[in-house]
This record gives structure tokens, sequence and C-alpha cells, in this order.
């Protein structure tokens, strides 16, 4: 289930598959390492989860994307939003000086923040005790950086980004977060 949660997951996965120098790891790993070699991504992109104002869309542009996908906002304020989610973008772009979205798509760039190396980089850890083999975490993590094993959750470090969605859809607390 998408939501708020999932659009930075989604702006990273975008921007990833659009820079081949920074190959996306859920790639990677799906296709036994080839990916990187492929270069950018050039079929078009539709990202969805977590589309709910002009923002959320202008951010998936911006990385990359062609188009987006909104499913629960329709379902919670109807069809209305495509027109209210236009009139945001329109604004938006009248204040940037933008006349169409081919002006600012795929302009989102990497800063190299120079507090990054001060931010926590938490990783799972997965309590093999509580542990029920029920998957959700498996399923859950944008990168497939978990798998079953013995009907129970394990990580591969490699992969891991430390975005922490497994430790939020576990539903019996049997992952926690260590730095
Ligand atoms: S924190 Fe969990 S969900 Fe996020 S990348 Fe790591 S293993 Fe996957
Ligand atoms: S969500 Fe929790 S119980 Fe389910 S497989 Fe993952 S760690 Fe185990």
């Amino acid at each position: 289930m998408g939501g708020p949660w999932s659009v930075p997951i989604m702006n990273g996965l975008i921007f990833r598959m659009r820079h081949a120098d920074r190959p996306i790891s859920y790639l990677f790993s799906k296709t036994q390492g080839k990916f990187p070699k492929g270069g950018p991504v050039t079929i078009p992109i539709v990202p969805s989860g977590g589309v709910r104002s002009g923002s959320d869309v202008i951010q998936y542009m911006m990385m990359g994307g062609d188009a987006v996908q909104v499913c629960a906002q329709v379902i919670l304020e109807g069809v209305q939003v495509a027109g209210r989610i236009q009139k945001e973008m329109g604004d938006w772009m009248t204040r940037k000086g933008y006349s169409k979205i081919d002006d600012f798509r795929g302009t989102a760039r990497l800063l190299e923040a120079p507090q990054a190396a001060s931010i926590p980089q938490w990783l799972p850890v997965v309590d093999k005790a509580k542990c029920t083999g029920c998957e959700r975490c498996v399923k859950a993590c944008p990168n497939v950086a978990l798998s079953l094993h013995d009907k129970k959750a394990q990580l591969d470090e490699r992969f891991c980004e430390g975005c922490r969605t497994c430790f939020y859809v576990c539903p019996v607390n049997a992952i926690s977060l260590s730095e």
C-alpha cells in the first residue's frame, strides 16, 4: 500500500533508473548483476505510490518520470483530484517560469550534503524467535534486501538502504533497527 512514506523511496528509484552510474540494487539483484551494463532505463517510467498533490507529481517528474498513477487519492477525494493536482502544478510552474513539464522533467541532481555522514545508517535486525515467516517485509522491501531462509526473514546487507519499511510492516515486531 503506497502513501506519503513511499514518495522519497520512489524518488530514489526513479532517479537511479534514469542514471546508470547509480545502479538500483533492486534491479541489480533481479538481473543477477547484469543491469548496470545496460545503461539508464529509456522506456517510459510511470511511478505510483503517495501521489496526493501537484508537489508529488512534480517531484516524480523532476526525477525523470513520464506520467504518474493515482489510486488511493481518487478513492478518497473523487475524480476531481485530477483537476486539483493539475491546478497545483500549473500554479507552481507559473511561479517558477516553466511553460511545459518537459522544461523540468529529469532535472533533479544529487547533492553531496556535508551533513550526510552524520545521519545514522540504520540496519534492520530480525529476531528469528519472533519471526513467523509471513514474508510481509520481504515483499515490502524496495531493494529486495530481505528473503526467507528456513521460513525466517534474512537480510542481505549489500542491498539494504536503511529505509525502515520492513520495520514498519512487520506485524509481530520481529524487526528492530540497529545503528
Ligand atoms: S530497511 Fe528494510 S525495507 Fe528498507 S532497504 Fe533495508 S531491508 Fe529493505
Ligand atoms: S514481516 Fe516480520 S514476521 Fe513477517 S517475515 Fe518479516 S520479520 Fe518475519
